[in-house]
């Protein structure tokens, strides 16, 4: 675990140049929000801080311990040191709303992998054995409904999720053409769009070439144009 005493102990000497270094105790806590605390206790100071902070840079951490501090000896929180930890705090909350936002969005959005006649984590499960040596892992995988669909199918980076469209989920449509499908998606997971210039690369030379290495291309390709 990260040492912050230094950090806190540098702020003190800085405040009290005359006082002799107290212990200090520093803990990273689950805290459910990005909460900290500091009191006296027992001749030390302890200090809590939320485990959202583990990773802060250094500059955040000094800011905090300057606040707190601070706090503790009743001293004015220069502008800057607030003005530089609210700006993390921020950015960290809104990422951790964002987040949990798309989670609850993706959830109810995704119909599921089970399908009338196909099943997309067997289908995915079968497809990384024989393509990717069983080392792609498993996105969300869902069935999108026929009726709203503009694609086949659909790799969304923002939920790590693969939709299918439901037209693919019946009797008559052979397993390979769905697999096709799923491999397809399948490699957008492994080539994350690239930009070329100013242009979006989303189906790269390397991308097209691994294509065509599926089994049933040509066979898939021609039921694609069918369809
Ligand atoms: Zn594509």
């Amino acid at each position: 675990m990260r040492d912050l005493a230094p950090t806190f102990l540098a702020v003190f000497r800085e405040l009290k140049p005359r006082t002799p270094y107290p212990e200090f105790k520093i803990e990273f806590y689950p805290f459910a929000s990005i909460n900290s605390t500091i009191r006296r206790q027992d001749g030390r100071i302890r200090v809590r801080l939320s485990d959202l902070l583990e990773a802060a840079p250094e500059p955040v951490i000094e800011a905090l311990a300057q606040i707190l501090l601070r706090k503790l000896y009743r001293k004015p929180i220069p502008a800057q040191y607030n003005a530089r930890y609210r700006r993390f705090v921020g950015r960290q909350e809104i990422a951790a709303k964002a987040h949990l936002i798309r989670q609850i969005r993706g959830r109810k959005r995704l119909a599921g992998a089970q399908g009338a006649h196909y099943d997309l984590d067997e289908i995915f499960a079968d497809l990384n054995q024989r393509y990717f040596y069983g080392l792609m892992a498993k996105p969300a995988l869902s069935w999108a409904p026929a009726a709203a669909r503009r694609n086949l199918g659909h790799f969304d980076p923002a939920h790590n999720a693969i939709l299918i469209s439901r037209i693919f989920d019946r009797p008559r449509v052979p397993r390979y053409v769905l697999e096709y499908i799923v491999y397809h998606e399948m490699l957008h997971l492994k080539y994350p769009v690239r930009m070329k210039g100013s242009r979006r690369c989303v189906h790269p030379p390397e991308f097209q070439a691994e294509e065509r290495r599926f089994a049933q291309w040509q066979a898939a390709e021609a039921a694609l144009k069918r369809l």
